[in-house]
């Protein structure tokens, strides 16, 4: 790392967010700053965010963390992608497995390209067939990437994130970063003092009259952003007319059998509900709209649909769908809920968190603050936002479900980039992943099938193939994917083996 006018990073805050940035600027800039996490137990932790996307790999393979240590200490199962029932309609399910690819790609076309071919005339099974991850999870198979076999056989390349408990999550990273020099205060914040001549935040006092001073202040403080917002005075940009859901209740179960390699979200009649399994136990919640259902039968929804007995009361959280119009302002670096909120139906928030925190450590400031930097940082991670914003979006507005709720949802007036994106895979099942976006092709194509958006053609190229040539491709592909899975070990049986957690 090379030398900088930054050297004391204040984090504000002990959630998630806080912990997650607090192990990377340790790990990274090592000895070239000090970092220093603030947090009150007294205010709390969210407590919630317990599903994640693959991405997260690259963060742990950042800290050089070991995997099956990792999942045994946050009583972490595998999650291959999400199952997503009644969102289309009541009695239809479908799952977003999640991969680079979908079956085989042959010449310049994506396998889709096909498929599409085969299902306008009746002649394929649905695209989750093709698809190992959805294979898997259907059948409860997981086991990592194999080495022992050829490189393009769909073994070798599995792709999958973790459920784990997000208390022992952020225990498991503050004790990585207090082992690597992570200074950390216990208190309340009762003032934050700005700089007079430049409106910068200069220190941290606390209840107890300490005063803490840095040169940068990550603002991890959860949903009131306390720098980004009251001291620093960013505004929030609201997309709850887009995502109108603003509340949710969690509640955790007892399990009642082996941990489901995936995600489930069901949806419901105002919103949607989480089943998050666990070694120890399930998390659930229902995220809801509150102009459509009151809380106590939201909670009595939830209630009423859980797998084992409660494990205690159902907790309300209350959200609001948006984001900072500038996540960086002056020294104050937003991060977790403090940036923004994207409700946790793709499990996107930890991932925005590590993304905010691997594109400020490529973009750290050498001398002092050029706003440059700051106003290309705030692009990139609104851009980043916003196109999380669409493809949640997308699940909402696909739907031929007819209570209140969702025919508002199906009515809403959508952003001009996901018509776009839904006219052009109507047209020819096309696809094009936008620069910096989280959500690539295979993802895109399996929510747009899977919520109704079926494409009326497909590349002219597909009919170079002749007919039977082109159904024993799809045969052949689709006997490979379910062979494979067939050779996985269950998901019990993988955890068993090698990151059982203590009961
Ligand atoms: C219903 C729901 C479900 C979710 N599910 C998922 C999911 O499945 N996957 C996912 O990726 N994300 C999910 N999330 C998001 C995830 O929970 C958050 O992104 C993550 O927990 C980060 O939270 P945080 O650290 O930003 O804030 P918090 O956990 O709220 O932490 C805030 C910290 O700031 C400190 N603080 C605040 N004010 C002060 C003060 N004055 N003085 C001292 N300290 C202070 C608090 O003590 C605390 O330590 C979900 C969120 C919600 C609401």
């Amino acid at each position: 790392m090379p030398t900088s006018a930054v050297r004391d990073i204040v984090i504000l805050g002990g959630g998630t967010a806080g912990w997650m940035a607090a192990a990377a600027f340790v790990r990274v800039l090592g000895e070239a700053c000090r970092v220093h996490v603030v947090e009150s137990e007294l205010i709390g932790t969210v407590g919630v965010g317990e599903a994640t996307v693959p991405h997260i790999k690259a963060f742990n393979n950042l800290l050089q963390i070991d995997e099956a240590d990792f999942v045994r200490r946050t009583q972490g199962t595998f999650k291959l992608g999400i199952q997503f029932v009644d969102w289309l309609r009541v009695g239809e399910t479908y799952i977003h497995g999640f991969g680079t690819e979908i079956g085989r790609n042959l010449g310049l076309l994506p396998f889709h390209q096909y498929w599409i071919k085969g299902h306008l005339k009746g002649r394929v099974q649905g695209i989750g067939a093709y698809s190992l991850n959805t294979l898997a999870a259907e059948r409860g198979k997981f086991m990592v990437s194999a080495s022992d076999v050829p490189p393009g056989s769909p073994l070798a390349n599995i792709a999958y994130a973790y459920h784990f408990d997000a208390g022992l999550y952020a225990r498991y990273l503050r004790e990585y970063a207090g082992q690597r020099g992570a200074r950390h205060t216990e208190g309340m914040v009762r003032e934050v003092v700005l700089d007079p001549e430049n409106g910068h935040v200069a220190s941290l006092r606390m209840e107890s009259g300490a005063e803490i001073q840095g040169d940068l202040f990550i603002d991890c403080s959860g949903f009131r952003g306390l720098l980004i917002g009251d001291a620093v005075g960013t505004p929030y940009e609201d997309f709850s007319h887009w995502l109108p859901c603003d509340r949710a209740f969690a509640v955790p179960c007892e399990s009642t059998g082996p941990p489901t390699p995936y995600t489930r979200s069901t949806a419901r009649a105002a919103g949607w509900q989480w089943r998050i399994p666990l070694q120890h136990r399930t998390g659930n919640g229902y995220v809801y709209c509150s102009r459509y259902v009151s809380d106590d039968e939201a909670a009595a929804t939830l209630l009423a649909n859980l797998d084992g007995d409660a494990l205690g009361d159902p907790r309300p959280l209350r959200f609001t769908t948006g984001r900072r119009s500038a996540c960086w302002n002056r020294n104050v670096v937003a991060l977790g809920l403090a940036s923004g909120f994207m409700e946790p139906l793709e499990s996107t928030s930890i991932h925005l968190v590590q993304s905010g925190i691997s594109k400020l450590l490529e973009m750290f400031p050498r001398d002092g603050f050029n706003p440059v930097l700051a106003q290309k940082y705030n692009a990139r991670l609104a851009f980043e936002f916003d196109r999380i914003r669409d493809f949640l979006l997308l699940h909402y507005y696909a739907t031929e479900r007819g209570e209140p709720f969702w025919r508002e949802c199906r009515e809403m007036v959508i952003t001009p980039e996901l018509s776009e994106k839904i006219a052009l895979f109507r047209d020819s099942g096309q696809f094009y992943r936008n620069a910096e976006e989280m959500f690539g092709d295979v993802s895109w194509i399996e929510v747009m099938l899977g919520q109704g958006v079926v494409p009326n053609g497909y590349h002219p190229l597909v009919d170079q193939v002749p007919e039977p040539d082109l159904y024993r491709f799809i045969e052949g592909v689709g006997k490979t994917i379910s062979n494979c899975v067939e050779a996985m070990p269950m998901h019990q049986q993988f955890i068993d083996r090698f990151c059982k957690a203590d009961r």
